[in-house]
Parts: C-alpha cells; sequence; structure tokens
C-alpha cells in the first residue's frame, strides 16, 4: 500500500511509480501545478523581457510570496512538485524540441 500525494488516503498502485489512487487526485494535482505553473511563467518571462518593469513593479517579491503562498498551501502534504530527477528529464525533454513543433505533431 501506498499513501496519494494529492488526498493521502493509501492505495495499492498498480507501477511502482504511482503516486495518486486515481484519476481525480491525479487532476487535481496537475490542474493546480499549470495554475500555479501558469503566473510564474508570465513573471519569469516579464523579468527576461520587460526587466525594468519587473523591478519597478517589484515582482521579485510577488514571486516570493507566491511561493511563501504555495508552501503554506501546502502545508502537511507530503510533495506538491514533481521529483528531482522527473523536472530534469523534463527539462532535457523540452531542451531537445520545441513546444511549438511538439503541439503540431500531436495534433489531430
Ligand atoms: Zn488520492
Amino acid at each position: 500500500m501506498k499513501a496519494c500525494i494529492e488526498c493521502g488516503g493509501s492505495f495499492q498502485p498498480r507501477q511502482y511509480s504511482a503516486d495518486f489512487c486515481g484519476t481525480p487526485c491525479r487532476q487535481a494535482f496537475n490542474n493546480r501545478r499549470a495554475r500555479r505553473g501558469a503566473i510564474l511563467y508570465d513573471l519569469v518571462m516579464i523579468e527576461a523581457r520587460q526587466p525594468d518593469a519587473f523591478k519597478a513593479e517589484q515582482l521579485d517579491e510577488a514571486f516570493k510570496q507566491l511561493v511563501q503562498r504555495f508552501r503554506e498551501e501546502d502545508a502537511g502534504r507530503k510533495r506538491t512538485h514533481k521529483r528531482l530527477h522527473d523536472v530534469k528529464y523534463d527539462i532535457a525533454d523540452l531542451l531537445r524540441t520545441r513546444v511549438n513543433e511538439t503541439a503540431k505533431a500531436t495534433a489531430p
């Protein structure tokens, strides 16, 4: 038995690497990551493209506050992000391909 990283409930994993008791928990986990990731992505891109505005608006402080908020919301959870190994794999994969090309390749 394993503990679901979203709801904490115990479940019998079909695969050793399984983290979720079922689809709703996996979707909740991934939706939260996507919502949080979208705002962090926008902050990173504003910093890259409008560094003066980023500084003037003190967005570095907003970034820190967001991370602090996420940590507070996640208090008591085992893990709310991907494993380091998986993140490194995703980075390498993304650097090998372009997201727009990937979208075209997978379009019906
Ligand atoms: Zn669950």
